[in-house]
């Protein structure tokens, strides 16, 4: 509402991508009946999974020729450049704006960045005070968040290891595992039983939020060693829903 901003989302294609093809299909005609299309918003990772890097050349592209600015909702976007073995740079140099999660998988107690040209965040900072976003003392946040920059980073192979561990766990006990991209770990279990595995589970010291339907989704960081992998494992294998 602050922005005058009317968001057009689209439907992902299975690998994660929008498919460009549809995006512009959807940019809107000069017409005064019509909001104007000025930016396209991709997320990576996308549940988990990495943007392969030639598509993003190519979102570059579409946006450089039809006028529009480039956001990258990039929340996991160290989580994409370690799978992907590339610097992180390889993927933030196509897009005008990037928005990065310092907690989540760096570990970091709090706290997200937006990155742009010196105009944009200049524009970011009157923007975030009007929205009453400022925090004052917040350098010690910043200080953990520098921490987790210089020695959180590469780690991150570590939880999507333990990701594809916990998926073949899963999968030899019988537990329907529907997908495993980087640090994410998507199961599926029987509606009727979520609630009776989350009680279970609970009583091991593991804590579940059920999605919808009996879908779940099991993300690996900083905080789950092996010690806490085993854990969930031993738990689930003495589940009888
Ligand atoms: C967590 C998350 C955000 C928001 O992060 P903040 O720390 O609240 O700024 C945005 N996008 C995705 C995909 C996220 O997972």
């Amino acid at each position: 509402m602050l922005g005058g901003i009317q968001p057009q989302p689209l439907a992902h294609a299975s690998d994660g991508t929008l498919p460009l093809d549809v995006v512009e299909a959807a940019i809107k005609p000069d017409d005064a009946h019509f909001a104007r299309t000025r930016l396209l918003c991709l997320e990576n990772t996308w549940h988990g999974r990495p943007m392969p890097l030639d598509y993003l050349a190519d979102a570059r592209a579409l946006c450089d020729r039809r006028g529009l600015g480039l956001h990258l909702d990039g929340a996991r976007l160290f989580n994409a450049a370690v799978a992907q073995g590339v610097p992180v740079r390889d993927i933030a140099r196509h897009f005008d704006s990037v928005s990065v999660c310092l907690s989540k998988g760096l570990g970091a107690p709090v706290g997200s960045v937006l990155l742009g040209s010196a105009a944009l965040v200049a524009q970011a900072r009157r923007w975030r005070k009007v929205t009453g976003g400022g925090m004052r003392q917040a350098g010690i946040l910043a200080a953990a968040a520098l921490h987790a920059l210089d020695h959180h980073v590469e780690r991150l192979a570590a939880d999507h290891d333990r990701a594809a561990r916990l998926a073949a766990a899963l999968s030899a006990l019988g537990v329907e595992v529907t997908g495993q991209h980087t640090n994410m770990v998507f199961v599926q279990v029987a509606p009727a039983s979520t609630a009776s595995l989350v009680e279970h589970m609970a009583r091991a010291g593991v804590r579940l939020s059920p999605g919808s339907e009996g879908k779940l989704r099991l993300v690996l960081h900083l905080d789950v060693d092996d010690a806490g992998l085993k854990r969930v494992v031993d738990a689930w294998a003495g589940f009888r829903g």
